[in-house]
């Protein structure tokens, strides 16, 4: 099995051009309308030339050139001088561009102590981003909106970008999130439940918004500007306070029937085991993420009570003794790490993915992943000579989760603007 543990940085997928997935194939019959089709394709590779795009959407250069005047005609793409092949004579061809400034979306993402937000052009370039830190608590739905407005209007300065041109936005947050309804059922850092906030941010703002969770905006990224863009099927694992997990099922984001799938912290690896803080016994997370290490943590370390340490000095002060060799302190990674290869052999055996991303804060402490890990999981896959998946860790920056949202909203913004009828 390869193991891949470079840490990449936020432009991981900078080295192919264009942005949004790679795709294989022609598009499927039913799908959206050829224009969209041939729009979505033309920002994916960044550029291409006519005969290139007939061929990757396996219809006719006559019927390409017909769709290509259309989305030309309406200012959604622009001709390029191409790149000449090597050894080719001649002029090279003209290609296809998606033209940047056709519209512009905001993706935000709304956090416990602070929001991010940047704004991206159409074909995807981040082109400004914004910080707002805020106090740890549950915010009501007024300051949230009222903090996405804040960093919406920032953004568009910073980018010199009229608000009137950014056509959608994406926001995600912590929690169980109903994406096609835009609702918030639970989350730690919006008051209430059931809350319509998709509609109330387009009322607010007067931009269609749209939300999902965090996880999901993780995935996103990946698919959009990362190493998924590459894969047909792949899972990202995100390891924080909690453990989360995200699905690509070819090339699309799986949600599950009302948006709650992928649960993987709450998976169970022991039954009537730890107490895990959904209320629940031995679920992954509580093994895993950063209240159960604390929790033995205390016991192993002997701290003294009386000073008061935040879970992150403890986290930091067991990373450095196991580090320095603390034999109590590696244990507790150890077990961790065993629960982990659990789990990821649980994704596996259920998913079969190409491609396992490895994200979150989390991912400094190597021994959740480290080569004995990967042996373990390695050892709960079924299967005989089967072909494990190659595991990758990302260690994106802070701006990730509010590039994944602005991915949402490119997502729509590509149907609105393409999908619609432009002739
Ligand atoms: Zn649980």
């Amino acid at each position: 099995m390869q193991l891949d543990l470079t840490h990449q940085g936020v432009d991981d997928g900078a080295e192919l051009a264009g942005c949004g997935p790679v795709y294989f194939g022609a598009p499927p019959e039913s799908a959206a309308p050829l224009r969209q089709l041939a729009y979505e394709r033309i920002r994916s590779a960044g550029q291409i030339p006519r005969v290139e795009l007939a061929r990757v959407l396996d219809v006719s250069p006559a019927t390409v050139t017909a769709v290509v005047s259309e989305l030309i005609g309406a200012e959604l793409v622009e001709e390029v001088e191409g790149t000449a092949r090597p050894g080719a004579r001649g002029r090279p061809p003209v290609a296809l561009r998606v033209r940047g400034g056709a519209g512009y979306v905001v993706g935000v993402k709304i956090a416990e102590f602070k929001h991010t937000a940047v704004l991206t052009d159409m074909a995807g370039t981040t082109l400004a981003s914004a910080t707002l830190s805020r106090p740890s608590q549950a915010r009501s739905l007024k300051a949230v909106l009222a903090e996405t407005g804040e960093l919406v209007r920032e953004v568009t300065r910073r980018a010199d970008v009229s608000e009137r041109k950014v056509i959608a936005l994406g926001a995600g947050l912590p929690g169980l999130i109903d994406h096609p309804e835009g609702r918030v059922l639970w989350s730690s850092v919006l008051e209430g439940e059931g809350v319509p906030l998709a509609e109330k941010l387009t009322e607010a703002l007067g931009i269609p918004a749209f939300i999902d969770n965090d996880t999901n905006l993780l995935t996103l990224a990946e698919l959009w500007f990362g190493r998924g863009r590459m894969a047909r099927d792949f899972a990202v694992v995100s390891i924080e306070q909690g453990v989360g997990m995200g699905l690509v099922l070819g090339q699309g984001l799986y949600r599950g029937a009302h948006s709650l799938a992928l649960e993987l912290g709450h998976t169970k690896v022991q039954l009537d085991g730890a107490l895990c803080r959904c209320g629940q016994r031995g679920c992954l997370e509580a093994y895993t993420s950063d209240y159960a290490l604390v929790r033995e943590a205390h016991t192993a370390l002997e701290l003294d009570s009386r000073l008061q340490l935040s879970p992150q000095m403890v986290l930091e002060s067991l990373h450095d003794r196991a580090k320095a060799g603390n034999e109590g302190a590696r244990s507790i990674f150890r077990r961790a790490g065993r629960y982990m290869a659990a789990g990821l052999a649980n994704v596996i055996n259920l998913f079969d993915p190409s491609l396992i991303i490895l994200s979150g804060e989390r991912m400094q402490y190597q021994y959740l992943y480290a080569e004995e890990v990967m042996r373990e999981m390695q050892g709960l896959i079924v299967g005989r000579g089967r072909k494990a998946p190659d595991v990758a860790v990302n260690a994106w920056g802070d701006l990730v989760w509010a590039r994944g949202a602005a991915a949402l909203a490119l997502e729509v913004a590509a149907g609105k603007l393409a999908g619609r009828s432009i002739a």
